[in-house]
């Protein structure tokens, strides 16, 4: 076990769950659950680099600019990517140094605010489709299109909501950072949300641009950048299934990269949930890594040992 690193991906919805108000203290107790679970992978011997979505987080930090916006200008989507990578740092931050220090372990704990360099060019521009933020009526709606030039998709019976492009990520700006740090020791948390996507300009110019990365990939890059032995991706279901959510569903508990090949072409992991997940695990597989588990938070440490959630091998 001794010496063996893993990247973990928390959900988004390990941080703020679905049906939650979105307290502070609610989302505090969540990371602090999370928290536990990751000092726990640390106690196995695990060096850990942490990852995690911000799908809830960012939508409210949206929604908030949207009511305020006659008194403050809003912020852009990029800015509210970066506040939002600031904030669950903090939550993670503390509740991980607690968390390590009541399993006896005496580890630094830094979040590295990231910036994930995408293509310009990448086909994803020519085809926003990663809804976010709040719910508009058909009036503003219309109004957004016009003088912002969003592009929106309907959602049955309620309104509208912005799509923006999800482009694949190339690199991270900060890469030297966060491998200096972790080979120093530290736990890092890096890329939340997919990290804040910029396009590279002439010169050494980077640009925020209005779009979300997956955060599913970019957990598989971060695995690649520091060489880690796991990928570990937690979220809200126990198994990655077949036929999920129909009848027949059933669990999967060990697939090779074939599989899920085979699975992901037959459909059985739509695009925005479970396609990210197995498409990035492939990715991370197929560059070297050895294994990928995708899990629930609450197995976290069982699932790495083996006696949980869906297991990815080449
Ligand atoms: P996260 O915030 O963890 O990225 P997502 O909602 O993006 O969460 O993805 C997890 C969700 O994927 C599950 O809650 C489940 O509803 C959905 N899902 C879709 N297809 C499958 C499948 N084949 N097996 C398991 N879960 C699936
Ligand atoms: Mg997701």
């Amino acid at each position: 076990m001794q010496g063996k690193t893993v990247v973990i991906a928390l959900g988004g919805n390990a941080i703020l769950r679905h049906r939650e108000t979105g307290t502070a203290e609610e989302q505090f107790a969540n990371v602090r659950r999370a928290s536990r679970r990751i000092a726990e992978i640390a106690s196995d011997g695990y060096a850990v680099v942490i990852t995690h979505g911000n799908g809830p987080q960012v939508g409210d930090i949206l929604l908030k600019n949207e009511i305020a916006k006659e008194t403050l200008p809003p912020m852009p989507l990029d800015v509210c990517g970066a506040e939002s990578q600031g904030m669950i740092g903090y939550l993670l931050q503390q509740s991980m140094h607690e968390a390590l220090l009541a399993a006896g372990l005496d580890c630094p704990v830094a979040t590295v605010l990231t910036q994930t360099l995408v293509d310009g060019d990448d086909p994803a521009f020519e085809n926003p489709e990663k809804p976010i933020g709040p719910i508009y009526t058909a009036m503003q709606t219309k109004r957004l299109q016009e003088e912002k030039g969003w592009r929106v998709v309907q959602v049955p019976g309620q309104g509208c909501r912005r799509v923006v492009p999800s482009p694949r990520p190339v690199a991270f700006v900060e890469e030297r950072a966060i491998l200096r740090l972790f080979l120093a020791g530290v736990i890092v948390i890096a890329a939340g949300g997919g990290g804040v996507p910029v396009v590279a300009g002439s010169e050494g110019t980077l640009r925020g641009v209005e779009a979300v990365v997956d955060k599913d990939y970019t957990a598989a890059l971060l695995a690649r950048l520091v060489g880690a032995d796991d990928l570990l991706i937690l979220t809200d279901v126990e198994h990655v299934a077949l036929n999920y959510g129909r009848p027949g569903q059933q669990d999967i508990h060990e697939m090779t990269v074939a599989e899920a090949r085979e699975h992901l072409a037959a459909g059985q992991f739509p695009p925005g949930s479970m396609g990210p997940k197995v498409e990035a695990a492939i990715g991370f597989l197929e560059a070297g890594g050895g294994r990928v588990t995708i899990a629930s938070l609450e197995r976290a440490a069982d699932a790495l040992a083996g006696r949980a959630g869906t297991r990815i091998c080449r």
